[in-house]
């Protein structure tokens, strides 16, 4: 389903840290564990921190890294998404 080895890793192991640093589905998994992502959760709004990180990440489709940070969340937790 990917080409990247990282986000290849984390399919078959959610516990595998691999993270390529020019693959946004890697950013998208990294920024899932991240306070900002959490906070953002916890609060259940997009915060300016967590939207200030989507922007530097994936510009004008920051809802798509949310959307992409969000399955991962889920994958990484063991719920479908
Ligand atoms: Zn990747």
């Amino acid at each position: 389903m990917t080409d990247c080895p990282g986000c290849f890793a984390a399919e078959q192991n959610r516990l595998s840290g691999l993270i390529y640093a020019d693959c946004l589905s890697c950013a998208a998994r990294s920024l899932a564990k991240s306070h900002a992502y959490f906070d953002a959760v916890r609060s259940e709004t997009i915060t300016p921190a967590y939207r200030d990180v989507l922007q530097l990440i994936f510009g004008e489709q920051w809802r798509d890294g949310h959307a992409a940070a969000k399955a991962w969340s889920a994958k990484l937790a063991g719920v479908k998404a």
